[in-house]
């Protein structure tokens, strides 16, 4: 309950103030970023949006879905406004609506684009989820979209706000490794037929895209360094149908301006868990379901020394709760993001020079 004035000086006389504290701070929070979840499937329905309720900077305000019945359930749980759910036809009428701060951008990958330039031209901040784009062009033109809006832009690469990803940077950083000679890494699994994944005009491309791109920016965040040098092949083994469009397996090698070389595999074809081994001079590091909602482990081996063992808590509330709680933080306090637009373009040059070097390597 609120107190009166009097009651309030009153307490304060009596030095029993403190106890109205807590209510006056609570008064002076700032408001919570209200996000536009812009396309309902999986990841926003499964696991962005059940983040978000337990988020105390962000939450849900609108929604945008091809399927309104879809959209309603949603709205009712997540106590949204009929007049805040819009088809993929109205979105740009999210200009109008002051409850959206930010979309945040859940479609498949070659969407993404489109959706994060509207969205800041209706003066919308903008959480798009990785792949940024399918093509550099479009990556630039969402950067500077957001930059004409004066709007900011993240990409959601979940493992730059992942506390046991992080501590393995850290390590390394802290040179506990010693000298970084090499990395393995990998990331893929079995793709069902007639997904949207499979076809190159939606997706861009196949498991690279999808999750190959985590083994290439963990590569990046562990050494902090840019490739220099890539050398990639790609194979297709299953022709069942589901890669007449995209590889089905891609495998490729970087090297580092420091000399360190990396060594990367993903696939559609087989079920392979996210990992990475980082090799010193004086120890390696081993993420086991480095890319995983939970269930990571971390374990490094340095000279001898007993192993260092983190495991992610269980369950794990970093990730989509961390991922839309900082973009909200950076929002409210005009801070730039951890992983901004730049840090998705790079990613897609990336792999654009991965395919060219499959192609180049398939003759
Ligand atoms: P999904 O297929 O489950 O959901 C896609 C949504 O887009 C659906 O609601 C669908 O109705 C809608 N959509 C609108 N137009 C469409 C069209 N023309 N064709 C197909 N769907 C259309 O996909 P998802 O697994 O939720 O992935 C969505 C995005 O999120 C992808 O870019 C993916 O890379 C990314 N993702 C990120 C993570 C992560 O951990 N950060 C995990 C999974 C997916």
């Amino acid at each position: 309950m609120k107190p009166t004035r009097r009651q309030f000086n009153r307490a304060l006389a009596l030095g029993a103030g403190a106890q109205f504290i807590p209510n006056l701070y609570a008064q002076t929070e700032p408001r919570k970023t209200g996000y536009c979840i812009v396309g309902l499937g999986r990841i926003s329905m499964q696991h962005f949006m059940p983040a978000i309720k337990t988020s105390p900077k962000a939450q849900v305000t609108a929604l945008v879905s091809g399927h309104r019945d879809k959209a309603e359930r949603m709205a009712a749980e997540y106590g949204v406004p009929a007049s805040s759910i819009y088809s993929y036809d109205d979105y740009d009428a999210i200009a109008g609506n002051p409850n959206i701060d930010a979309v945040y951008i859940a479609l498949p990958n070659s969407m993404h684009a489109e959706y994060s330039i509207r969205a800041a031209k209706a003066g919308k901040h903008v959480l798009c989820e990785k792949p940024m784009s399918t093509t550099v062009a479009e990556a630039r033109e969402m950067i500077a979209a957001c930059q004409r809006a004066k709007k900011k832009l993240m990409i959601g690469y979940r493992c730059h706000l992942e506390p046991v990803n992080q501590r393995a940077v850290q390590l390394i950083r802290e040179g506990r490794l010693g000298k970084i000679q090499a990395i393995e890494s990998a990331f893929g699994f079995n793709i069902k037929p007639n997904e949207w994944r499979t076809q190159r005009k939606m997706a861009g491309g196949g498991p690279l895209m999808d999750v190959g791109i985590y083994s290439l920016n963990a590569c990046r965040y562990l050494t902090g360094e840019e490739p220099v040098e890539i050398d990639a092949h790609s194979s297709v083994i299953d022709h069942d149908g589901r890669f007449t469009d995209i590889e089905e397996n891609i495998s490729w090698t970087m090297t580092f301006p420091s000399g360190v070389l990396a060594s990367c595999n993903s696939t559609y074809g087989a079920s392979m868990p996210g990992f990475y081994r980082v090799h010193g001079s004086q120890g390696m590091l081993h993420l086991e379901n480095a890319f995983n909602y939970e269930g990571l482990l971390l374990r490094a081996d340095i000279n001898g020394a007993e192993p260092f063992m983190m495991p992610s808590p269980s369950p794990d509330p970093a990730h989509f709760a961390a991922e839309a709680g900082h973009f909200a933080e950076c929002i409210q306090q005009d801070k730039q993001n951890k992983a901004p637009g730049e840090e998705g373009l790079r990613d897609i040059e990336l792999m654009m020079r991965i395919y060219d070097s499959c192609k180049r390597n398939a003759g």
